[in-house]
């Protein structure tokens, strides 16, 4: 899978910090945006965070580009409904080629990745066929299996990224999307260091484990 950040809130951080600020201040976000030096935006972002102060959060936002990942994936993904996604069609895009992803756990299985693999050419075989035969691809699609990459472009605010993430970095959560929220979360690193640190799974706000049992990071509640 490839995650690239195709754009994002300028100056990120000082607008949040700006927009917080301005529920104190008798002047503007404009202003307040010139005047606030680096030490008071991290000293708000703080203040925000442990506070659980989070709306300012929603005004910086993040589009990437999601490259490659399965349909098993982008399923679990979309049902984040505060972010706007929009997503490559199997209706309009006709695939010559079929770009699959394979589980590591099938691909340590010599004798289960080939049937998978064959599997998967021969539903791709039948697509094509139905192709040339005049069915439509929105109705051909029918037979292409959950493993096919796909590909969309997601735009998530910072409060989100925060709530997904404290879903989906979760070792509990399922490898792909773990995979894929570890590339999300360092492309916004790159960009807004102090949003980036925050985007970590549930158990680091908790305290705790919730679920039944830990991945060994911290303990759950029983076994505190
Ligand atoms: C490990 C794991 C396993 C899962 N297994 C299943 C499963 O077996 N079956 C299944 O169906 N789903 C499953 N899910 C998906 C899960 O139920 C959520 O749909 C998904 O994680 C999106 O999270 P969300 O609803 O908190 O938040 P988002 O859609 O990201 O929304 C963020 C927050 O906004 C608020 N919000 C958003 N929309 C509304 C609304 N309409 N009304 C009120 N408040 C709202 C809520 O506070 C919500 O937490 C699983 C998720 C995980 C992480």
């Amino acid at each position: 899978m490839e995650v690239a950040l195709l754009s994002f809130t300028p100056e990120p951080e000082l607008i949040v910090a700006a927009a917080a600020r301005l529920s104190t201040s008798s002047i503007s976000a404009g202003e307040l945006r010139q005047n606030l030096s680096a030490e008071q935006v991290n000293s708000l972002l703080e203040r925000l965070l442990s506070s659980g102060h989070l709306s300012p959060f929603e005004h910086a936002s993040f589009t990437f580009a999601l490259d490659g990942i399965s349909r098993v994936t982008s399923h679990q993904l979309v049902r984040h409904r505060l972010a706007s996604y929009t997503q490559q069609s199997q209706r309009f895009v006709s695939f010559n080629e079929l770009n699959f992803v394979t589980p590591a756990t099938i691909v340590a299985k010599e004798n289960l990745k080939a049937k998978y693999g064959e599997l998967i050419r021969a539903s791709h075989e039948l697509y094509r066929q139905m192709l040339d035969e005049g069915i439509p691809a929105e109705d051909a699609r029918y037979v292409l299996p959950s493993a096919v990459e796909t590909k969309l472009v997601m735009t998530m605010n910072a409060r989100e990224l925060m709530h997904a993430c404290s879903l989906r970095l979760c070792q509990k959560a399922q490898w792909e999307i773990v995979e894929l929220f570890e590339r999300i979360k360092a492309e916004v690193t790159k960009v807004a260091p102090r949003i980036g640190a925050e985007l970590k799974p549930k158990c680091y706000q908790l305290g705790y484990c919730d679920e039944r049992e830990s991945c060994g990071l911290l303990p759950t509640r029983k076994e505190r």
